[in-house]
């Protein structure tokens, strides 16, 4: 009964199962394992060695095991190896072997069985093939990075030595459109007069266009090191730099900021706040113009809020506002274009981002993030 209840399991169970004599020849096996030989049942694998069943290179490999199992007497267990069929197809196999004992517990042989695991195996291949084109996608991800950023630092040393040895040509070109209107005021008559007038205003302008392109370039192009600061103190300071715009347009500014100190490249946040809030007033018609500076705490970052009740910013200008020298105004209003991306710049030097919202009560919200993990 035993021997027979055995009989059905060796049977039934889907793993393959052989034991062989000393001299590695076979004794007996399941089913399973005759059929992934090519024969028909388990009587036709009897009395047959590994070389009448498998390529030599597996047969040699199998033989090895058998002797190591019988010379240590130590069972080998959930291998992984590789068997080929006379027919040259190659499946893996998950292996375990062990001695084959007798009555009187000598070693007289060896008893083995295996999964089928080529499913696994392949998937296994392939999933490192794709690793492997991982690797390869992200090491020239890292390459393009590197040379975008070396191209970066490259336009940004020519964007900062081009503005810069601007100014000089420029001054030159000022002073001496003052001097000679100074110098020949009785030769000139109104007209030639104005006409230095204009070159004088031109010169002017293009001055500070190259001052402001110079502040862009310089955002960032620093090593950074970021500070708890007064939130507070650095706006009141940028308040006092506005104190011209703000009185000559009776502008009304109200402050409500965080009164705990935050961590931020300092300088840079100024800078934000002076040209959020200098474009506040600037675009702005209502009388008074009113700025509000408010503030939202999230869990990890804060929220700066700068509200106007301005000419606002048609939707479809939106985000094009933060690319350098994009302006939807008309000349009446002065400026350069590039205060937003410098914000834009520093924002994003914070981990944060700044964007528009259309102001309810008339105007517009500008709101920029911060975080607050910053090194
Ligand atoms: P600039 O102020 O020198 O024009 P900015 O980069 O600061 O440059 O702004 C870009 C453009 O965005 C402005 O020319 C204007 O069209 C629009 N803009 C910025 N801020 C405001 C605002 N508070 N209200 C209305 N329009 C604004």
């Amino acid at each position: 009964m035993e021997k027979q209840i055995l009989n059905q399991f060796i049977n039934n169970i889907p793993q393959f199962v052989w034991w062989k004599d000393r001299n590695s020849v076979f004794l007996g096996c399941n089913d399973n394992f005759a059929h992934t030989a090519g024969l028909k049942n388990k009587e036709q694998v009897i009395g047959k060695t590994d070389y009448d069943l498998w390529n030599r290179e597996s047969a040699d490999f199998f033989r090895k095991i058998d002797a190591e199992v019988m010379a240590s007497g130590q069972p080998q267990l959930n291998f992984e190896e590789p068997l080929t069929l006379k027919s040259g197809e190659t499946r893996w196999l998950s292996t375990s072997k062990l001695p084959l004992y007798n009555d009187t517990q000598e070693i007289i042989g060896t008893l083995g069985w295996y999964n089928d695991i080529t499913v696994y195996k392949q998937m296994q291949i392939q999933i490192d093939d794709h690793n492997k084109t991982l690797v390869e996608y992200s090491f020239q991800l890292e390459q393009a990075n590197r040379e975008l950023e070396l191209a970066n630092i490259d336009l940004e040393k020519f964007t900062y030595a081009a503005s810069h040895d601007l100014q000089q040509p420029i001054r030159t070109m000022k002073n001496f459109a003052k001097l000679l209107k100074q110098r020949e005021s009785k030769k000139l008559d109104d007209t030639s007069k104005e006409f230095l007038d204009f070159i004088f205003n031109s010169a002017n302008r293009m001055e500070s266009l190259v001052k402001d392109v110079l502040t862009y370039a310089r955002t960032g192009s620093k090593e950074l090191i970021a500070e708890s600061v007064d939130i507070n103190k650095i706006v009141a300071n940028k308040l006092t730099d506005l104190k011209q715009i703000t009185e000559s347009k009776a502008a009304i500014i109200q402050v409500n900021l965080p009164d705990v100190k935050i961590k931020c490249y300092s300088h840079l946040i100024g800078l934000v706040f002076y040209n959020l809030i200098n474009n506040g007033i600037k675009f702005n018609t209502s009388s008074p113009p009113i700025i509000e500076c408010n503030y939202t705490e999230k869990s990890d970052s804060w929220i700066f809020t700068i509200a106007d009740n301005g000419i606002g910013v048609a939707p479809a200008y939106a985000t094009k506002i933060f690319e350098p020298f994009k302006r939807f105004v008309d000349e009446s209003f002065e400026g350069s274009g590039i205060g937003l991306s410098i914000c834009k710049r520093v924002a994003n030097l914070h981990n944060g981002d700044i964007w528009m919202e259309k102001n309810p009560t008339g105007g517009t919200i500008f709101k920029f993030s911060i975080s607050k993990k910053l090194k």
